[in-house]
């Protein structure tokens, strides 16, 4: 990869001629991508692993790698010792999730040895460490940076939702809109969790919120919110993941919501979709999201399907026919948002293979990218504002204007603004400042809530030397707000 004028890679495809004008190079060169299934059975541990084996969800679910030695047992001498240590080192001393991938996932890791026996050693364990699916998913101590693995402003539940909750897990953070937590677990764990505070199992580093209501406490409660606040018309029904939810709690949930006049948008979000397909291939799934999808429309009600994928290489056949399976049932529409992350997906090529994968080859809309939130040891992850704002620029134009994504940050105590919409930012110090047009929960009696402006902040190690001075002198000084 050379370097642009702009500081961002030059895309994949570079230089070739524009094959409509033939006057010159486009920066970023369509071409219509076949998706694919890895063949699983080049993993020692999945050797005899059957096609029927493979679409079962409860198989998938039974395999998922949760620790090390499961991890050994599938991959075996393909990636060296040193991986494994390094790995090991990051969950005793920075992980802020547990291990959790489904097959399905890591069958999306290294997608290019597929159809070979991919011989191991280093040459296999270099192509494992720089995989972008690898890097979010199984974080080693050697990803992280040395100086700064944190940013010193970063907190677990950097949204601060937990304290907008209206009832246990119920955000109500913007005016129209909220939030509802149905459940602490997914049926896989992402390093870069923003919600690393409630989701999953503890870690060495991170001690877990638990919720102290039952699941039925917590819904009624959520209900009888959603009766005396007729402001909120949209639902976001999430966890965690709503596939970790028994198919009839959910549905009975949804069906509460379309008994609600005022409630006209619901969105079910599910990684699961990309992560665990299987699930929502499920006939009991498949039918029972017909039936609820079948009731919102009949009540005028948009149901849709958020997703959370990445990387264009988890976008496989099994993805697609789980999206597909989703609109046939009668969904409105199926969305993806994704996060930003370094390693992973900040560079134009890689979030416009990932955009068109999406959209041509699963019927899925990019609808948005997430900028990193500033959770604890995410700064490898996280990138600056200005490269953000540099790669919304630089997948403008390609995709139709409805599935064009914009790239947003989640600014605390505000939410998500499109990141052209800092009121100023200081590259040096890599502090930006955001303005709102809404009060939150919490500042319902605040007169200077939309008057003032609310800060953001690059990762330190992007910073120009004299920045990062500047925040080591802060840390030195006992740091106390920019
Ligand atoms: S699926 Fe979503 S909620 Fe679950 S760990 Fe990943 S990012 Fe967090």
């Amino acid at each position: 990869m050379t370097q642009t004028t702009t500081g961002l890679p030059t895309p994949r495809g570079a230089g070739a001629k524009d094959s409509v004008h033939g006057c010159g190079p486009q920066p970023y060169v369509y071409r219509r991508i076949e998706l694919v299934e890895p063949d699983w059975r080049r993993f020692p541990g999945w050797r005899d692993v059957t096609g029927d084996q493979w679409r079962s969800a409860q198989w998938q679910r039974a395999h998922c790698v949760k620790n090390l030695p499961q991890l050994r047992a599938v991959l075996g001498d393909l990636v060296d010792d040193d991986f494994y240590a390094d790995l090991e080192r990051d969950q005793a001393e920075r992980a802020t999730m547990s291990m959790l991938i489904p097959p399905q996932m890591i069958n999306t890791m290294v997608p290019s040895t597929a159809g070979a026996m991919p011989a191991g050693g280093p040459a296999f364990t270099a192509a494992f460490h720089s995989d972008p699916v690898r890097r979010y998913m199984l974080p080693v101590f050697s990803d992280r940076h040395p100086a700064w693995p944190s940013h010193p402003f970063a907190s677990r539940d950097s949204l601060h939702e937990h304290e907008m909750w209206v009832a246990e897990g119920l955000t109500h953070r913007y005016p129209t809109k909220v939030l509802a937590e149905m459940v602490p677990t997914c049926p896989q764990y992402c390093g870069h969790c923003t919600r690393m505070d409630l989701v999953g199992n503890s870690t060495e580093q991170v001690t877990k919120l638990r919720f102290d209501l039952k699941p039925v406490d917590r819904a009624d409660a959520m209900i009888a919110y959603l009766r005396s606040a007729p402001q909120v018309r949209d639902v976001v029904v999430s966890g965690g993941d709503v596939a970790n939810m028994p198919w009839r709690t959910l549905e009975s949930f949804v069906m509460r919501l379309l008994e609600l006049e005022t409630i006209r948008d619901i969105r079910l979000a599910t990684k699961a979709l990309m992560g665990l397909p299987q699930h929502w291939l499920q006939p009991d799934v498949v039918e029972g999201v017909a039936r609820v999808a079948t009731t919102a429309r009949s009540r005028g009600v948009n149901l849709a399907v958020h997703t959370h994928v990445n990387t264009a290489a988890s976008v496989t056949p099994l993805v697609a026919e789980a999206a597909g399976a989703m609109l046939a049932a009668g969904v409105r529409d199926v969305r993806n948002q994704g996060v930003l992350m370094r390693g992973v997906n900040s560079e134009v090529d890689q979030l416009l293979d990932l955009c068109f994968a999406l959209q041509d080859g699963a019927m899925i809309t990019p609808y948005y990218f997430y900028m990193c939130d500033l959770i604890p040891n995410s700064e490898h992850w996280r990138v600056s504002l200005r490269h953000a704002q540099e790669l919304q620029h630089g997948i403008m134009g390609y995709l139709p204007g409805f599935a064009t994504p914009r790239i947003v940050c989640d600014v605390p105590f505000v939410g998500k603004r499109w990141v052209h919409q800092a009121h100023s930012h200081d590259p040096v110090r890599g502090i930006s400042q955001w303005t709102k047009n809404y009060r939150t929960s919490l500042e319902t009696d605040d007169p200077e809530a939309l008057a003032r402006t609310y800060p953001y902040y690059d990762p330190v190690d992007t910073l120009p030397a004299e920045g990062q001075r500047w925040w080591r002198a802060r840390v030195r000084s006992g740091i106390d707000g920019a």
